[in-house]
């Protein structure tokens, strides 16, 4: 299933919402953990509170006191509206009960049983809907329980203030995440709006304003990063198209060197009456010029072709019986030039690719080295391994290159010695059509002085 959505959100949103989202449970939590500290801290102050009250109801209830007379000073120390107290006798008999405290408090199994093991006991129970905090005390003289004290308090003001604390929180996280949501908002459309004015400018670049570049705004960040990683990769089209550009204008060169031949040929044969012998030499010297134009355009095609990609990638492709092949045609090949063509050491090696085409790029350096090595010369062929790639060694013992043209031979129609390319007929593409072919086959093709001084050219080639 894809994972695009029905209504594509745009990063900015998406930043927002996710900031939002963050936000919100952050303060969720901070919320929740506030709110149950202050509960907490709130029920241990009144449970701290109630024990004194017991302690003061205590030692009033050791003296000869009334209840009015120990309401009255209780009033004078604490605050009265919520202080509600009860005496028990001994055997659990209601001696005394303020007057403020309403009917149905009273001792609890479990305050009992603490009572007996002279325990305080803290309890919350529900008066008439009313929820009141209660400690239950023994008191004692000597080992004897004498009474049992019982001090409550409200927990009104305490679910009060825990409620508006809440309220409080309800108006305050929405709050916070709104904000924290509009903030995230601006900041996102304000970091993104160089994204927006890149693909602007990259919107305005074409085919024939390859040479403007997105602006690099110097900030050194991932956006800059970006606009670099574009500008490289135009600055690799603009060349790209810049080559095709002179490939065309270089084949449409070529093409026409042979075709205005072919029409003076046509055209000094028809200017008069000519014998059956001259036409025919006319004939046979325009046969030369379309075969040349065939081979031009047959090579023309082979590197559009390499160029692409060989057809079967992933076959299998013994280097042995390819050279072996290769030297044989090379040797026919050499037979007239009395060049002659030597299979050296041939390690069993395999990669991996187009046969066809590979067989055509080795097949043009022995061509090459028996059409510029001069007559009694060799031109060696071997295979050999170095790490992880296999090479195919083409040496010879003509001229040589020049290491300042070792990279510019395998440019399309680039010859060296243009008179003696005019003289074997070579097209210039030869050495192209060989390095595209390994290009895609993921090798490399280069060329350096023999040891004799000719050329030696290696193909390296990733081992099957
Ligand atoms: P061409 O059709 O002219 O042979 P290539 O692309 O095959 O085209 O070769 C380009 C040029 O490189 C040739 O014109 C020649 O000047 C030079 N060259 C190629 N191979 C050799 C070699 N073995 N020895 C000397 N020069 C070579």
């Amino acid at each position: 299933m894809s994972r695009r959505r029905l209504l594509p959100l745009s990063i900015h949103t998406r930043l927002t919402l996710w900031y939002a989202g963050a936000m919100l449970v952050i303060l969720v939590l901070i919320s929740a953990g506030s709110y149950t500290l202050l509960a907490w801290s709130m029920a241990q102050d009144v449970d701290r509170s109630l024990l004194t009250v017991a302690d003061v109801m205590r030692d009033a209830a050791r003296g000869p006191d009334t209840v009015e007379a120990t309401e009255r000073w209780l009033r004078e120390i604490l605050d009265p509206d919520h202080r509600l107290f009860q005496l028990y006798g001994p055997d659990g008999d209601l001696r005394v009960k303020s007057s403020r405290l309403p009917a149905g408090l009273v001792l609890s199994a479990a305050a009992r049983s603490n009572v007996a093991l002279g325990r305080a006991t803290f309890e919350t129970v529900d008066l008439n809907g009313h929820w009141v905090r209660v400690v239950t005390v023994p008191v004692r003289r000597g080992e004897r329980l004498i009474e049992v004290v019982q001090v409550g308090a409200s927990l009104k003001p305490t679910a009060q203030t825990l409620r508006r604390w809440l309220e409080a929180l309800l108006v305050l996280v929405p709050l916070g995440v709104g904000l924290a949501a509009a903030g995230g908002y601006i900041m996102a459309r304000k970091s993104l709006r160089p994204v927006d004015e890149m693909s602007s400018a990259a919107r305005r670049i074409d085919a024939e304003a390859l040479a403007r570049r997105i602006a690099v705004r110097g900030t050194g960040d991932e956006l800059d990063r970006l606009a670099d990683t574009l500008n490289g990769m135009l600055a690799r089209l603009e060349n790209t198209f810049g080559e095709m550009r002179r490939f065309s204008a270089d084949a449409a060169h070529e093409l026409r060197s042979p075709l205005t031949a072919l029409k003076g040929t046509l055209e000094v044969t028809l200017r008069a009456d000519r014998s059956g012998v001259e036409y025919r030499a006319a004939l046979v010297s325009a046969l030369e010029e379309v075969e040349r134009l065939i081979r031009l355009a047959e090579d023309l095609l082979l590197l559009s072709r390499s160029t692409a990609g060989p057809e079967s990638p992933r076959a299998r492709v013994d280097l042995e019986p390819l050279v072996l092949e290769v030297a044989d045609i090379g040797t026919r090949l050499g037979k007239d030039r009395s060049v002659a063509v030597r299979v050296g050491p041939i390690a069993p090696l395999a990669v991996l690719g187009d046969v066809g085409a590979l067989r055509r790029a080795a097949l043009n350096l022995v061509e090459n080295g028996v059409k510029y090595t001069p007559p009694g010369g060799r031109v060696d062929l071997s295979v050999v391994a170095d790490g992880a790639d296999a090479l195919v060694v083409v040496e010879d013992t003509g001229p040589g290159i020049d290491a300042a043209d070792a990279t510019r031979i395998f440019e399309a129609f680039v010859r060296l010695d243009a008179a003696r390319a005019r003289e074997t007929g070579g097209s210039g593409l030869g050495l192209a059509i060989a390095r595209s072919i390994v290009v895609a086959h993921r090798g490399t093709i280069t060329v350096a002085r023999a040891a004799g001084g000719g050329a030696r050219f290696t193909i390296r080639l990733p081992r099957a």
